[in-house]
């Protein structure tokens, strides 16, 4: 059976937050705000067990957004001074904050929902983490001077909080890193090492999610530019495929990335975007079987993962539970479609057997013949 699961983010519903925004602003304050995280994650807890899914998130209903979430919980780190920085090689421009001196954890990141959610599912448990080099490139830097510097004080406090999510009965961590696919030398140079030190002595399974980002319009257009064939992936995944990280989660349906490329991650675990976050129009489980048979060509049945091309976060609640539903239905569509062909290969390979064995009894016969 494939075991399926989502990249993260969930849509917030109306009363937590704005809809649809990447950073959407908090509905309500204080104690009203914090009732109202937990009431959103345990929604989409159940919205995900009853769509079917394996390994199940939090949604990331207590954060903003997937980098300031953790920023917020970082000393050294000015919020008041917020710079207008252009993000993933200028693509679009963010309101970022600035780090002013050491970076330093003020105490738990995602303790309450990673507890909170635990104890509300017997599913197994993601928690998502922004990974260092995607951090570095969502914030202004006037302490280090040094991106690889920075990236790697990151990469501490995120193994610090992954270790203790552990703790808190998490049983997969994820890092994002969508900036993976836009700074290729970089990472082969000091993106990688910083990932590995952010999951360093990890236990739980661990994940990097790279893709195109999330889809609003700025991403859509840039993807416009990058050709009949994307081949960043191309340029990571021998490196990637040499990291300590068990698994990788990639963007797959509707997108320009060559199936083939797979094949570079051979001995990972492969999550296969099968669910288009950039499109409203909700997959067939036909589209995402297609999927996923097209990806078995190349990663073995065991090592793959039906999933999202992204989060959900800026797309709309009715939609997002109604491709929950397809994701799963797709993937037992592709399971059916398996066990026919390997009934179809069991019945030729017992018929060859049967023709093979008639043939030696004959020979056997033969020898024993007296001479
Ligand atoms: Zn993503």
């Amino acid at each position: 059976m494939f075991e399926t699961t989502i990249a993260g983010s969930l849509p917030k519903p109306a009363w937590l937050a704005e809809t649809q925004k990447l950073w959407p602003a908090w509905k309500v304050s204080g104690a009203e705000l914090e009732r109202a995280k937990r009431d959103a994650t345990l929604l989409w807890l159940k919205e995900q067990e009853d769509a079917g899914l394996d390994i199940v998130t939090d949604g990331e209903q207590s954060r903003q957004h997937f980098v300031h979430g953790f920023l917020e919980f970082v000393e050294g780190i000015d919020f008041s001074r917020k710079v207008k920085m252009g993000i993933r090689n200028n693509r679009y421009e963010a309101m970022v904050p600035v780090v002013t001196g050491p970076l330093r954890l003020k105490g738990r990141v995602h303790q309450i929902e990673a507890s909170f959610s635990r104890k509300h599912t017997q599913k197994r448990l993601k928690i998502t983490l922004p990974g260092p080099m995607t951090i570095v490139d969502t914030i202004a830097d006037e302490h280090y001077g040094d991106k690889v510097k920075l990236a790697m004080a990151f990469a501490e406090l995120l193994n610090q909080e992954a270790r203790a999510l552990e703790k808190d009965g998490v049983d997969v961590i994820q890092f994002d890193e969508p900036a993976f696919n836009v700074y290729m030398d970089d990472v082969k140079r000091w993106g990688i090492d910083a990932l590995d030190r952010a999951a360093q002595g990890l236990k739980c399974t661990t994940v990097v999610h790279i893709c195109y980002g999330y889809g609003i319009q700025a991403n859509i257009e840039w993807k416009k530019t990058l050709g009949s064939e994307w081949r960043q992936y191309q340029e990571i995944f021998p490196a990637l495929a040499k990291s300590k990280i068990q698994q990788i989660s990639l963007e797959c349906i509707h997108s320009r990335v060559p199936v083939e490329l797979l094949k570079l991650l051979k001995g990972k675990d492969v999550l296969v975007g099968v669910i288009d976050v950039a499109s409203d129009k909700v997959e067939t489980p036909r589209e995402v079987a297609d999927v996923i048979g097209r990806a078995l060509q190349f990663v073995p049945k065991r090592h793959l993962f039906p999933c999202t091309n992204c989060g959900m976060a800026p797309m709309d609640r009715d939609i997002a539970v109604a491709k929950l539903k397809a994701l799963v239905e797709g993937a037992r569509l592709a399971e059916k479609k398996l066990r026919i062909e390997n009934q179809g290969r069991t019945t030729i390979s017992t018929r060859r057997t049967q023709k093979r064995g008639s043939t030696r009894t004959s020979s056997r016969a033969g020898r024993s013949r007296p001479r």
